[in-house]
This record gives C-alpha cells, sequence and structure tokens, in this order.
C-alpha cells in the first residue's frame, strides 16, 4: 500500500512537474490553487470523475477481449487516488463494476439510460463540479489510434479539454493529434451545468493501443495524465 502511494507521488510530482507551472511543493504544503482556469471566481471545485458504462454495460470490447467499462474504471480509480495527493475534493460516479438499477429497469436499454439519467442527476447534485468521464473508443478497422476529448456547451469546458488533449500528446508523437471536439451526441455532456469532458483514452480496436491499455503502467500514465492536465488549470 506505502509503495503505491510513492509510487503515485511519485509519477504525479514528475508529470505535474514537468507539464505546468504549478509547484508541487505549494500543493503538497497544503496551498491547492483551486480555480479553474477560464472560470474566474468558481472557488474550489469537486472533481467527479466518471468512468463509462459499468453493470450491465460493458461498453466497448477490446480486441484483447477486455470490456470497456473495466478498463475505464481502473483508470478513473488511478486518477482518484493521484487527485486525492493533490487535496482535491473526488467524487466517484461508479467505483465497482456493480450498478443498482431501479426494479422497473428491465432491458439493458431501459438499465443504461436509467444509469446516465442518474449519473447526470448527481453531477447536477453536487455544487462547483467539474466532470471528466473516462471512456475507450473503438472503430470497425483496427487503424485508428489515439486519444479524443470531447467537451460539453458549458464554460470552462473546452479549455479544459484542449489541455488533456494537448498533455495525452506526451504518450506518443501520433497521440492526441485530433481536434478536440464538443460531444453533441454524448448524453452527460449535454445534461450537466458544470465544465464537463469526455476522455476517449484509446482506441481497443487497435492491437498496440489495446496491448497498451492491458498494463497497469500504462493506466497509471493516462490517469496522471489526466490529473495533471486538470491541476495544471487550476490557477
Ligand atoms: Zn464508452
Amino acid at each position: 500500500m506505502k509503495k503505491r502511494f510513492w509510487r503515485n507521488l511519485i509519477a504525479a510530482s514528475l508529470i505535474i512537474g514537468c507539464l505546468t507551472a504549478v509547484s508541487v511543493a505549494e500543493i503538497l504544503n497544503g496551498r491547492p490553487r483551486a480555480v479553474m482556469a477560464g472560470v474566474p471566481g468558481r472557488g474550489a471545485a469537486t472533481l467527479i470523475i466518471d468512468p463509462g458504462h459499468g453493470g450491465a454495460d460493458g461498453g466497448a470490447v477490446s480486441v484483447t477481449g477486455t470490456y470497456e467499462s473495466t478498463l475505464n474504471l481502473d483508470i478513473a480509480l488511478r486518477a482518484r487516488a493521484l487527485a486525492g495527493l493533490f487535496g482535491i475534493n473526488c467524487v466517484m460516479t461508479r467505483e465497482t463494476q456493480d450498478i443498482e438499477y431501479p426494479e422497473d429497469a428491465a432491458t439493458i436499454r431501459a438499465k443504461k439510460v436509467a444509469d446516465t439519467h442518474g449519473r447526470a442527476e448527481l453531477v447536477n447534485s453536487i455544487e462547483n463540479a467539474v466532470l471528466i468521464s473516462i471512456h475507450q473508443n473503438k472503430y470497425t478497422t483496427s487503424g485508428p489510434s489515439g486519444c479524443q476529448v470531447f467537451y460539453a456547451p458549458t464554460e470552462g469546458s473546452p479549455e479544459l479539454a484542449q489541455r488533456i488533449q494537448d498533455t495525452l500528446r506526451q504518450l506518443s508523437e501520433k497521440n492526441g493529434r485530433g481536434a478536440v471536439q464538443i460531444g453533441r451526441d454524448v448524453y452527460i455532456l449535454n445534461h450537466v451545468s458544470c465544465p464537463a469532458v469526455l476522455v476517449e483514452c484509446g482506441f481497443v480496436s487497435n492491437y498496440a493501443e489495446a496491448a497498451l491499455l492491458e498494463t497497469p503502467e500504462y493506466r497509471l500514465k493516462l490517469a496522471a495524465l489526466i490529473i495533471g492536465s486538470y491541476v495544471g488549470g487550476l490557477s
């Protein structure tokens, strides 16, 4: 446990140190600057980390056979652990693979709808929140790879999306070249009032990227870069 703590701390410190003008010493001294850049006067925000899918909805299936919901949860839990090191107040939309559904949600579709609506309600019930939703991408052919970040039509969202996309480029020369896009068809991004982004970390249909996503080291890197981007935007 202790070993993991220090490994996460070192990973986060290195990445944050490289990425941003935020002083790690300042954060560790208990004075995190907690106002979202681009949203002046927001005060200390609660970061909501949303591991996409789960329960009856596994999401996309990787070429390795792993469900997207499993990868999303692992990256999200690592992100929460790293955010905690910086004194960021975090809420998760789910912490396990199990999801409780209303009794009248009989079909998988009804369960998905109830779950998605519930997540949006949770986000909207938290004052001064920032939402980061974690997903994986899939395409019909194995060619496409790399991350892509979508954003909500709310204040502060495009800036956060751009920071994450720019940061994820550090994973490889090819990664994260695409432009950030407004998430027109993403329910949660269009039903929350806070700054919100959805990070498609990589393509589970691409053999090389799917293999990377199977490794805990790569998932830790993704988590650290996402949290690094968030902390980098605090001012
Ligand atoms: Zn997804």
